[in-house]
């Protein structure tokens, strides 16, 4: 199929930028790996996204955003984006891993990143059985039970108070006293009781055996000391890769594979446009998906003006 549009990934960026393209009367393909929402969905609750003064919980807002898409007529199409390629006529052809193919006169890569690994060792061996990316999913399984968080930004934070409200106690655990995360946050942190701040400290290793992770080796950075954590499940919060890997060489990424835009979302790759955390940028937030979506949007409906004069 040939649209004018292709997005490709649905969370907030990739459905802001699907409703303005629709809007404007443009035929737009939405390409979704998984269920809408992207991050949001594994968020507890966002409080910094305007309109929600009690803040909203991350599928809720998911919800919200996938009813106002539906009011649309934007094709739906459901598979992980293998290549994008330059094809005949200065299409785009994108190809899905289950064999399918659509083309579009511009495209608008908006897949976000994923969980980072911590890198230490056990970490594989105890992955799904104690090491868990995401409280909101895997939480529960620790009601009444002792966790380690590690990671010192707002993910990490958020995800520590989040937990708070479930488990017996949460160690933070985070390689500097200075907290990347937002102060409000860490505040937050400072005031809950079953939350024990283990900073300058680093997880050596995860140990257990058969029955799963039973606790952490944690060593000091400053004095070397070692501290054994009793805990049956470790987040991992240390940060995100982009979802990159499957663009031409044309778009420009920086070291870690995130894409280099301009101010109106434009890649090095002429018609295919950029937003949302997959973007290199400083502010990964809710807010600023929504705002790179719209305008890439805005900038990729003057490409199509362009390409159909
Ligand atoms: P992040 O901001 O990049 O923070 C990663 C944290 O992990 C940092 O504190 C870092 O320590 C630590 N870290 C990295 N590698 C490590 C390692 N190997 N071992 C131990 N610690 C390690 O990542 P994030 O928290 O996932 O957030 C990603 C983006 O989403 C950010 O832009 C964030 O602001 C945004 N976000 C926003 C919200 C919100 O506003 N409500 C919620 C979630 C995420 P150092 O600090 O020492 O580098």
């Amino acid at each position: 199929m040939l649209y004018d549009a292709a997005v490709i990934g649905a969370g907030p960026a990739g459905i802001t930028a699907a409703l303005y393209l629709v809007r404007s009367g443009v035929s737009v393909a939405l390409v979704e790996s998984s269920a809408p929402g992207g991050q949001v969905l594994s968020t507890a609750e966002i409080e910094n996204y305007p309109g929600f003064p009690k803040g909203v919980k991350g599928w809720e807002l998911a919800d919200l955003f996938d009813a106002h898409l539906a009011e649309y007529p934007v094709a739906r199409v459901r598979g992980d984006v293998t290549s994008v390629e330059a094809a005949e006529g200065g299409l785009y052809r994108i190809a899905l891993s289950e064999g399918e193919a659509l083309e579009a006169k511009a495209v608008v890569v908006c897949t976000g990143a994923k969980h980072r690994d911590l890198g230490a060792p056990g970490e594989d061996s105890f992955r799904g059985r104690g090491v868990s990316y995401c409280a909101v999913c895997d939480g529960n399984f620790y009601r009444g039970r002792d966790v380690v968080v590690v990671g010192g930004g707002n993910s990490a934070l958020e995800e520590a108070l989040y937990l708070s409200r479930i488990v017996n106690k949460v160690y933070l655990v985070h390689r500097r006293d200075a907290f990347r995360g937002a102060k409000v946050y860490e505040n937050k942190i400072r005031e809950t009781e079953n939350i024990e701040l283990v900073t300058k400290s680093v997880i050596d290793e995860i140990r257990g055996g058969n029955a799963g992770m039973d606790s952490v080796a944690v060593r000091n950075v400053e004095n070397g000391d070692i501290r054994i954590i009793e805990a049956e499940g470790l987040f991992v919060y240390v940060g995100m890769a982009p979802v990159s890997s499957f663009l031409p060489a044309a778009v420009e990424r920086d070291a870690a594979g995130f894409i280099i835009t301009d101010a109106e979302m434009c890649t090095s790759a002429s018609g295919i446009f950029a937003a949302g955390d997959v973007r290199a940028k400083r502010c990964r937030q809710v807010s600023s998906a929504v705002g790179d979506g719209a305008t890439a949007a805005t900038a990729a409906l003057t490409y199509l003006e362009h390409w159909n004069a």
